[in-house]
């Protein structure tokens, strides 16, 4: 497709990837990089951990704020 493996992707690129953000054909290219270039591998992994904290805190989140609508949902159907 491009030379993607002749240039390393920027860190925007990495973060947009590691958030789930780029369609199934814009990850391609930086999959493909991602398999033969260590540099970027560590880049990810750095984004990694740090989606996966952000994420983790997101979870911890929602669960209270479904919970507290599920027990206002209760509520309501027992009026
Ligand atoms: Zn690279």
């Amino acid at each position: 497709m491009n030379a993607s493996r002749d240039r390393h992707f920027s860190a925007e690129a990495w973060e947009e990837y590691a958030r789930g953000m780029l369609s199934e054909e814009d990850s391609k290219p930086l999959e493909e990089h991602l398999l033969v270039c260590p540099a970027c591998q560590d880049a990810l992994a750095g984004w990694d951990e740090y989606i996966r904290v952000a994420k983790a805190v997101m979870s911890r989140t929602r669960s209270r704020w479904s919970k507290s609508v599920a027990s206002a949902v209760t509520l309501a159907s027992q009026t």
